[in-house]
Formats: C-alpha cells, sequence, structure tokens
C-alpha cells in the first residue's frame, strides 16, 4: 500500500526520484549482488530529479560542479558509504552534510555497475575494442565481475592500446610480454590486477585493466602475457555514462557526465 502510494505519486507531481531509484535498483540488481560498497541510494536530496550528474568518484569537486549544473541526482560508480556506515564524522560528515545541505541524492553502484551484461564498465570497454562471444570472467569474491571474449580478427596489441587511450581519454601502460597480435581477451575494470593469474590460467593472450600493479610484472614477464593498464579512472568511465543515456531514454531527464579524473 505504502509503495502504490509513493509510486502513483512519483508519477502525477514531477517527483520521479522513486522511480529512478527503482530502476537502477532492479536494473543493476542492487540487492542480490553481495559488494563492500553500499549499493543504491546513499544520500536522499530532492524527490524531484530534471537532471542527473554522473561521477565515477563521489567527491566534493563532482558535488560543486553538479550543484553549479542544477543536478539534483549524482550517480557514482565509488560512493561514499563502504563496509556500513558505523560513524557520520570527518570526510563523511562533510561529504553528507553538503549533499543534504544542497538536497543533492547520492546513488551508488560499484560492482553491480562493473558487472552489469550490457551497462557495466566490463561490458562497455569489451564493446569499445569489439570483443564477442563474451564470457563471465575475474572472479572476485564468488563473482565474475569482469568478461573474456575473441576479436575477430588477429589484432596488433597496439591498435588495441591506441584504441583504449582514444575512447577512454587516459594513457595506457603497457606490458608487452606476449604475441604481437592478439585475439583471446579478458578485462576487469578499475583495481583488477588480482585477476592476472586467471588470465594466465585460461591461456589469455591480452588482459586488460583499470590500476597498475607492481605485483603483476614479474607474473606476467614469466607467463607470456600481455597486460595493458588503461587506468581505474578511465575504465569505470564507461558504466556511468551509459547509465546516463539510460536515463535520458527512459526518464526523460538530462544528464552530465562530470569529468573530475584521478589520473589512477
Ligand atoms: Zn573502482
Amino acid at each position: 500500500m505504502e509503495n502504490k502510494k509513493r509510486k502513483a505519486n512519483s508519477s502525477s507531481s514531477g517527483n520521479n526520484l522513486t522511480g529512478i531509484i527503482d530502476y537502477l535498483d532492479s536494473e543493476l540488481k542492487t540487492t542480490q549482488i553481495k559488494d563492500y560498497s553500499c549499493n543504491g541510494l546513499q544520500v536522499q536530496g530532492s524527490n524531484s530529479v530534471k537532471k542527473a550528474a554522473l561521477v565515477v568518484d563521489a567527491c566534493m569537486e563532482a558535488y560543486k560542479i553538479a550543484v553549479k549544473k542544477e543536478c539534483q541526482l549524482i550517480v557514482a560508480h565509488h560512493g561514499i558509504i563502504w563496509n556500513g556506515l558505523k560513524s557520520i564524522t570527518g570526510s563523511v560528515y562533510g561529504h553528507i552534510r553538503y549533499l543534504i545541505q544542497n538536497n543533492l541524492n547520492l546513488y551508488a553502484s560499484h560492482l553491480p555497475l562493473d558487472l552489469h551484461p550490457q551497462l557495466g564498465n566490463n561490458a562497455r570497454l569489451a564493446s569499445i575494442i569489439g570483443l564477442k562471444k563474451l564470457e563471465p570472467f575475474g572472479l572476485y569474491n564468488g563473482i565474475n565481475i569482469g568478461f573474456e571474449g575473441v576479436l575477430p580478427r588477429e589484432t596488433k596489441l597496439d591498435l588495441i592500446v591506441q584504441l583504449l587511450c582514444r575512447k577512454l581519454g587516459g594513457e595506457c601502460t603497457v606490458l608487452p610480454f606476449g604475441k604481437d597480435k592478439v585475439k583471446r581477451i579478458a578485462i576487469v575494470s578499475g583495481g583488477g590486477g588480482g585477476e592476472l593469474d586467471e588470465a594466465i590460467e585460461k591461456g589469455i593472450d591480452c588482459f586488460i585493466t583499470g590500476e597498475t600493479s607492481h605485483q603483476n610484472y614479474h607474473s606476467a614477464l614469466e607467463a607470456e602475457i600481455n597486460v595493458i593498464y588503461a587506468g581505474h579512472y578511465y575504465t569505470e568511465k564507461p558504466g556511468v555514462q551509459a547509465i546516463g543515456n539510460i536515463l535520458e531514454e527512459k526518464f526523460n531527464i538530462e544528464t552530465e557526465f562530470i569529468d573530475v579524473p584521478t589520473n589512477f
């Protein structure tokens, strides 16, 4: 009964927050995916959303831009509440206070937005490089967060690096220890260096992740596998950008990606 009432309000009086949050929670399977990020609506603000900001990291710099751009909702890949909220002090207090003072909603989606088969960071990265026949890859705490697949033809490693740099906007660090031309590729966005072992075991030609890992160097060299680090920030832009597109389509609101790169 309570739910029905809220939904009726949301469609009739410009109060569309509930509809947007319900849609995101359902599409991203927010409550079903185990994560140390507390995914979903983390801080509640305005009930009416006319414009949404998409960000990789929930941070003061992004909030201030969102306020200037007259956004009522921020969708972030990295939110501010991790492993549950134990106290509202320090930087978390500062963030929550600023968001509430400015009537801004903050919605976070971490692993659900890495692994989503269409909107997720890894699915979008696979699409950028034209990877086909996607299979789950990157077992992390019991769930696969990435994808592996094959390119339609063997492709020079350099071309894939150039494509990633161009499309994501960052710079890649490469460990070119495998074949010059690659076909089987595995992807884990963000800090996925720990999944290199799985790529080696599976005989992948090239492993793509975000953040560089000192620990990967000798493992990659000895296993003769190529590794591309395309940036933690840069590999996690495509997911929130895809969320922006779908919110525009489904809810007829304006959206804007707010670019605050960390260069990691
Ligand atoms: Zn991340």
